[in-house]
């Protein structure tokens, strides 16, 4: 890389703390699924940086909107006053999701300040002490949303000293040997009974696909069944649609694909479509719970919360949900065809435009040097993603909603591809040696 780039500048003046890197990606300006580099190469974008660019880049509609809403500044935060517009997103929120009328919602800047304050609240309204999640659940990056989770990059945090984390339901590598969740259910009504006593648990922080611990999809009816085991013990269920939710799933919400309605929501990364804000949407008992007790000062600005509007207007008003229904069916066939036979992908998952390739070696065991190489040649052809799980091994892809057919089509192929040259060794490893990703 040349000393001047922007990448080397980038490495010359931001901290490493906030880095997760898996090539030297370079950006300088971004239109609807693809992103540029300085020189005008365009790469299509199937992570959407993560799932927040929901509508893509510089959607037209999304940006008017923000603009107006720049242009009219109503203040800078909610904390010492009603602010219009999000209070207009609170009602919407309320209104696109169940339950009664005597809840509230929340608005935050990430799905971590928004977990961390739910954790917080629930234990104060409720007075139980303990917290339960699963293992490679990845709730948030601030002390307190690291302290329900449970996720290996976080190693160093400390947890919250009341958790109990028990395996996800993985279908693929199954707790038990049992694919259809059951041995792992009977497992946490143990818990319940014995080490983990169910009066004692305030709640149960459930992500409704466990995204960044291997893009796992629960087996039909687990989730409904937990829900079940948690309501007779009074365990709040929180549902974590931070990244899999808004449209994503091919439904509106996430958790609608499993026959079970949580007791608290909690939104983020594409609600604002690129800009800071997120949502936890609850029973009053809880959020109300007290005055003062979690906020930052931007939280609730009219800017964040005017994005946020104009996502929520424009996946219902281009139907975003069944175009991902629509596109992510279509972007996963053509996967399997592609990756057909190759003995190195051991499952292709998921649910909408939210899709996990594990990779795997001969004798199935995780293969995170494969995707390292895999995401590494994949840039170099011209696409973006990355992969998650405990192993380091799933490939992710989280496109913007807007993803259409060709660009599905596209993405396929690149992907086959790169996987192909992973898989043959056709990639140089001194070259990703410094991409150490997570
Ligand atoms: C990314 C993520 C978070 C944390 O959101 P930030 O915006 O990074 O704070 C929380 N939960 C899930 C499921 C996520 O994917």
């Amino acid at each position: 890389m040349p000393g001047n780039s922007l990448y080397a500048r980038d490495t010359g003046a931001i901290s490493d703390l906030q880095k997760l890197r898996f090539f030297p990606q370079e950006v300088s300006h971004g239109e609807g699924c693809y992103l540029y580099d300085p020189d005008g190469r365009g790469y299509l974008d199937l992570s959407a940086g993560w799932g927040a660019a929901s509508l893509g880049y510089a959607h037209p509609d999304w940006v008017a909107r923000v603009h107006a809403a720049l242009l009219n500044q109503a203040g800078a935060t909610l904390l010492s006053s009603a602010v219009a517009p999000a209070v207009e997103l609170a009602e919407r929120l309320l209104e696109m999701t169940p339950g009664g009328a005597e809840r509230r919602v929340w608005l935050g800047h990430s799905g971590s300040d928004a977990n961390e304050t739910v954790a917080r609240a629930v234990a104060a309204a409720t007075g139980r002490p303990r917290i339960m999640s699963f293992a490679g659940a990845y709730h948030g990056g601030t002390q307190g949303s690291m302290a329900v989770s449970a996720h290996p990059v976080q190693s160093h945090a400390t947890r919250d000293t009341g958790l109990t984390s028990v395996p996800y339901p993985d279908t693929f590598r199954p707790f038990d040997g049992d694919a259809s969740g059951g041995a792992l259910l009977d497992h946490i009504e143990t818990l319940l009974r014995i080490t983990c006593p169910g009066d004692e648990v305030a709640a149960f922080f459930i992500e409704p696909i466990q995204s960044d611990g291997g893009l796992l999809v629960p087996p039909p009816g687990f989730l409904k069944r937990l829900g079940e085991i948690c309501a007779r013990h009074g365990i709040l269920t929180v549902c974590d649609e931070v990244k899999v939710g808004l449209g994503r799933t091919g439904k509106l919400h996430a958790f609608e694909h499993e026959g079970w309605t949580p007791d608290i929501l909690v939104f983020g990364k594409g609600l604002g479509g690129g800009l800071p804000v997120s949502a936890v949407v609850g029973p009053a008992t809880i959020l109300n719970h007290a005055t003062a007790f979690s906020m930052q000062t931007t939280h609730g600005n009219p800017i964040s919360a005017s994005a946020a509007l104009g996502v929520l207007d424009l996946i219902e008003r281009d139907g975003l949900a069944a175009n991902a229904a629509r596109t992510g069916a279509h972007l996963m066939e053509a996967l399997k065809t592609t990756l057909k036979g190759n003995a190195h992908v051991g499952d292709i998952r998921g649910r909408g435009l939210v899709i996990g390739i594990e990779l795997v070696g001969r004798d199935g065991s995780a293969a995170p040097q494969l995707a390292r190489r895999a995401v590494y040649r994949a840039w170099e052809l011209g696409l973006i993603a990355y992969y998650v799980g405990a192993g380091s091994n799933v490939i992710e892809l989280t496109p913007p909603l807007i993803l259409n057919k060709t660009d599905a089509d596209l993405g396929a192929a690149r992907l086959g591809q790169a996987i192909a040259d992973a898989c043959a060794g056709r990639v140089d490893d001194a070259a990703i040696a410094a991409f150490q990703g997570w």
